[in-house]
């Protein structure tokens, strides 16, 4: 409860952004606070640890771009490594990608082929799960590249756009939820 608290007095309704009609969640002034920034990592890294606080994930992977700000440090925090997940022609060598479909149009999404060991366990870490694409395509990333999907961890959680939904079951934290 104090946690969410500190998020919602960090996290900034910013109207028509990044096009008319999208109310954005804007999370800088939450970056910008040490000792918040410190207990989010925290609390998404729980999500690789079991009960008695062992990590129980061999990698954490981050979307592009907030989602790198969050995962790389919560890898640090688990003692893992950090595997990032980019639009297109980003990565320079050879990737798996995974496309899905937008409001409008497409998007896809590219993680090294290498990145993951097979059988590897992942952590998959975002700021924002909004309609859950870029999740699900992620975790569909994880699984080409012969590794696992152990849970999400997000910041926010915008509820209303039901991205839970899309995740198939995979174990969703969020922080706090909208
Ligand atoms: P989704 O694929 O779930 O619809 O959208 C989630 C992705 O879009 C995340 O990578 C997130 O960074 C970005 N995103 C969507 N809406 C917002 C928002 O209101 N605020 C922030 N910070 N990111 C958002």
């Amino acid at each position: 409860p104090e946690l969410a608290a500190t998020i919602d007095s960090l996290i900034r309704d910013v109207p028509d952004f990044p096009k008319p009609g999208v109310v954005f969640k804007d999370i800088s002034l939450l970056l910008d606070d040490h000792a918040a920034f410190t207990a989010v990592v925290q609390a998404l890294a729980d999500a690789g640890r079991d009960d008695s606080g062992a990590t129980v994930v061999d990698k954490v992977v981050g979307m592009e771009a907030r989602g790198f700000i969050l995962a790389a440090p919560v890898a640090l925090a688990l003692g893992v490594g950090f595997v990032p997940v980019r639009k297109p022609g980003k990565l320079p060598r050879a990737t798996y990608a995974v496309s899905y479909a937008l409001e409008y149009g497409e998007e896809t999404l590219e993680m090294h082929a290498d990145a993951l060991a097979p059988g590897e366990r992942v952590l998959l870490v975002d700021d924002v799960l909004a309609t859950g694409g870029t999740a699900a395509a992620t975790a569909e990333l994880v699984t080409k590249g012969g590794g696992t999907a152990h849970a999400l961890s997000v910041l926010l959680e915008l509820s209303f756009l039901d991205g839970r939904a899309a995740l198939d079951g995979l174990p969703l934290t969020a922080l706090r939820t909208i």
